[in-house]
Protein backbone atom coordinates (compact mmCIF):
# COMPACT_ATOMS: atom_id res chain seq x y z
CA UNK A 1 0.00 0.00 0.00
CA UNK A 2 1.69 3.27 -1.27
CA UNK A 3 0.12 6.48 0.21
CA UNK A 4 1.48 9.91 -1.17
CA UNK A 5 1.05 13.36 0.38
CA UNK A 6 1.01 16.48 -1.97
CA UNK A 7 1.64 19.34 -0.26
CA UNK A 8 1.37 23.17 -1.44
CA UNK A 9 -0.58 26.40 -0.93
CA UNK A 10 -3.12 25.65 -3.00
CA UNK A 11 -4.09 29.64 -2.97
CA UNK A 12 -6.54 28.47 -5.33
CA UNK A 13 -5.76 25.39 -7.14
CA UNK A 14 -5.66 25.45 -10.86
CA UNK A 15 -5.97 22.76 -13.69
CA UNK A 16 -1.87 22.59 -12.95
CA UNK A 17 -2.04 21.18 -9.35
CA UNK A 18 -5.52 18.89 -10.67
CA UNK A 19 -3.13 17.48 -13.50
CA UNK A 20 -0.65 16.52 -10.80
CA UNK A 21 -3.30 15.20 -9.07
CA UNK A 22 -4.60 13.05 -10.94
CA UNK A 23 -1.70 11.61 -12.88
CA UNK A 24 -0.09 10.76 -9.10
CA UNK A 25 -3.34 9.03 -7.89
CA UNK A 26 -3.25 7.37 -10.67
CA UNK A 27 0.44 5.90 -9.40
CA UNK A 28 0.08 6.11 -5.98
CA UNK A 29 -3.01 3.99 -3.77
CA UNK A 30 -4.14 6.73 -1.80
CA UNK A 31 -3.15 10.42 -2.10
CA UNK A 32 -3.46 12.73 0.59
CA UNK A 33 -3.39 16.28 -0.58
CA UNK A 34 -2.24 18.86 2.35
CA UNK A 35 -2.60 22.73 2.29
CA UNK A 36 -0.72 24.19 4.22
CA UNK A 37 -1.35 26.71 6.60
CA UNK A 38 1.33 29.27 5.98
CA UNK A 39 1.37 31.90 8.27
CA UNK A 40 4.22 33.95 6.12
CA UNK A 41 2.11 33.87 3.40
CA UNK A 42 -1.00 36.17 3.11
CA UNK A 43 -3.35 34.16 1.07
CA UNK A 44 -6.21 35.47 -1.43
CA UNK A 45 -8.53 32.48 -0.06
CA UNK A 46 -8.45 31.28 3.50
CA UNK A 47 -8.18 27.91 4.48
CA UNK A 48 -12.10 27.19 4.93
CA UNK A 49 -12.20 28.67 1.14
CA UNK A 50 -9.17 26.86 -0.61
CA UNK A 51 -10.50 23.14 1.61
CA UNK A 52 -13.74 23.83 -0.29
CA UNK A 53 -12.69 24.59 -3.51
CA UNK A 54 -9.91 21.71 -3.27
CA UNK A 55 -12.77 18.97 -1.91
CA UNK A 56 -15.12 20.00 -4.82
CA UNK A 57 -12.23 20.04 -7.17
CA UNK A 58 -11.28 16.09 -6.22
CA UNK A 59 -14.77 14.78 -5.37
CA UNK A 60 -15.15 12.23 -8.29
CA UNK A 61 -11.40 10.69 -7.75
CA UNK A 62 -11.93 8.14 -4.94
CA UNK A 63 -8.75 7.63 -3.78
CA UNK A 64 -8.10 11.39 -3.17
CA UNK A 65 -8.00 13.37 0.17
CA UNK A 66 -7.73 16.44 1.28
CA UNK A 67 -6.64 18.00 4.60
CA UNK A 68 -4.82 21.18 6.13
CA UNK A 69 -2.00 20.78 7.83
CA UNK A 70 0.63 23.20 9.76
CA UNK A 71 4.63 23.01 9.99
CA UNK A 72 7.11 20.29 8.41
CA UNK A 73 5.63 18.33 5.27
CA UNK A 74 7.96 15.53 6.78
CA UNK A 75 5.75 15.47 10.15
CA UNK A 76 2.60 15.90 8.04
CA UNK A 77 4.12 12.84 5.95
CA UNK A 78 4.62 10.66 9.22
CA UNK A 79 1.00 11.33 10.36
CA UNK A 80 -0.69 10.19 8.04
CA UNK A 81 2.24 7.13 7.37
CA UNK A 82 2.50 8.26 3.43
CA UNK A 83 6.26 7.52 2.02
CA UNK A 84 5.90 9.50 -1.04
CA UNK A 85 5.94 13.34 -0.88
CA UNK A 86 4.76 14.73 -4.66
CA UNK A 87 5.68 17.56 -6.25
CA UNK A 88 5.31 19.07 -9.55
CA UNK A 89 7.95 20.76 -11.72
CA UNK A 90 7.01 23.81 -14.00
CA UNK A 91 10.24 24.72 -15.42
CA UNK A 92 13.82 25.00 -14.63
CA UNK A 93 13.17 27.61 -12.29
CA UNK A 94 11.41 25.40 -10.08
CA UNK A 95 13.68 23.12 -9.94
CA UNK A 96 16.68 24.50 -7.73
CA UNK A 97 13.78 25.41 -4.87
CA UNK A 98 12.60 22.17 -5.21
CA UNK A 99 15.77 20.01 -4.94
CA UNK A 100 16.38 22.09 -1.61
CA UNK A 101 13.24 21.33 -0.15
CA UNK A 102 13.87 17.37 -1.35
CA UNK A 103 17.23 16.96 -0.07
CA UNK A 104 15.99 18.66 3.53
CA UNK A 105 13.14 16.63 3.58
CA UNK A 106 15.46 13.27 2.69
CA UNK A 107 17.86 14.32 6.01
CA UNK A 108 15.40 14.74 8.19
CA UNK A 109 13.03 11.75 7.62
CA UNK A 110 15.29 9.13 5.42
CA UNK A 111 12.81 6.36 4.27
CA UNK A 112 10.43 9.16 2.66
CA UNK A 113 10.87 9.63 -1.30
CA UNK A 114 9.96 12.56 -2.91
CA UNK A 115 8.52 12.44 -6.41
CA UNK A 116 8.39 14.84 -8.81
CA UNK A 117 5.93 14.71 -11.79
CA UNK A 118 6.60 17.41 -14.44
CA UNK A 119 3.94 19.58 -15.93
CA UNK A 120 2.03 18.92 -18.76
CA UNK A 121 2.48 21.16 -21.27
CA UNK A 122 -0.29 22.72 -21.30
CA UNK A 123 -0.02 24.07 -17.79
CA UNK A 124 4.11 24.67 -18.13
CA UNK A 125 3.61 27.79 -17.49
CA UNK A 126 0.50 28.22 -14.68
CA UNK A 127 0.73 29.45 -11.31
CA UNK A 128 -1.58 30.54 -8.76
CA UNK A 129 0.02 33.85 -8.93
CA UNK A 130 -0.49 34.34 -12.28
CA UNK A 131 -4.04 33.42 -12.07
CA UNK A 132 -4.92 35.72 -9.38
CA UNK A 133 -3.31 38.52 -11.31
CA UNK A 134 -5.32 37.93 -14.57
CA UNK A 135 -8.52 37.83 -12.16
CA UNK A 136 -7.33 40.65 -10.59
CA UNK A 137 -7.71 42.34 -13.96
CA UNK A 138 -11.03 40.26 -14.71
CA UNK A 139 -9.51 38.36 -17.20
CA UNK A 140 -11.68 35.12 -17.46
CA UNK A 141 -8.95 31.95 -16.00
CA UNK A 142 -11.83 29.54 -17.00
CA UNK A 143 -8.73 27.62 -19.17
CA UNK A 144 -6.85 27.76 -16.04
CA UNK A 145 -8.91 26.43 -13.52
CA UNK A 146 -12.02 24.49 -12.34
CA UNK A 147 -15.23 26.09 -12.80
CA UNK A 148 -15.38 26.46 -9.04
CA UNK A 149 -12.26 28.36 -8.93
CA UNK A 150 -13.41 30.57 -11.81
CA UNK A 151 -16.44 31.26 -9.73
CA UNK A 152 -15.22 32.37 -6.92
CA UNK A 153 -12.30 34.21 -8.33
CA UNK A 154 -15.04 36.81 -9.94
CA UNK A 155 -16.95 37.12 -6.88
CA UNK A 156 -13.84 38.31 -4.85
CA UNK A 157 -12.38 40.81 -8.00
CA UNK A 158 -15.83 42.25 -8.03
P1 LIG B 1 3.87 26.02 -2.91
O1 LIG B 1 3.56 27.31 -2.23
O2 LIG B 1 4.27 24.91 -1.99
O3 LIG B 1 4.77 26.15 -4.14
P2 LIG B 1 1.74 25.66 -4.77
O4 LIG B 1 0.31 25.53 -4.47
O5 LIG B 1 2.18 26.87 -5.54
O6 LIG B 1 2.46 25.55 -3.41
O7 LIG B 1 2.26 24.38 -5.53
C1 LIG B 1 2.19 23.09 -4.97
C2 LIG B 1 2.91 22.11 -5.87
O8 LIG B 1 2.27 22.07 -7.15
C3 LIG B 1 4.36 22.44 -6.16
O9 LIG B 1 5.09 21.24 -6.26
C4 LIG B 1 4.30 23.13 -7.50
O10 LIG B 1 5.53 23.01 -8.20
C5 LIG B 1 3.20 22.33 -8.16
N1 LIG B 1 2.55 23.09 -9.23
C6 LIG B 1 1.98 24.31 -9.17
N2 LIG B 1 1.48 24.69 -10.35
C7 LIG B 1 1.74 23.67 -11.21
C8 LIG B 1 1.53 23.46 -12.61
N3 LIG B 1 0.94 24.40 -13.37
N4 LIG B 1 1.93 22.29 -13.14
C9 LIG B 1 2.55 21.38 -12.38
N5 LIG B 1 2.81 21.51 -11.08
C10 LIG B 1 2.42 22.65 -10.49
Amino acid sequence: MVRAVYPGSFDPVTLGHLDIIKRSAGIVDELIVGILVNKAKKPLFDMDERLELLNETVKDISNVKVVTFEGLTVDFAMKYDANVIVRGLRAVTDYENEMQIAQTNRALCPYIETMFLTTSLEYAFLSSTIVKELASYHEDVARFVPAIVNKKLKEKFE
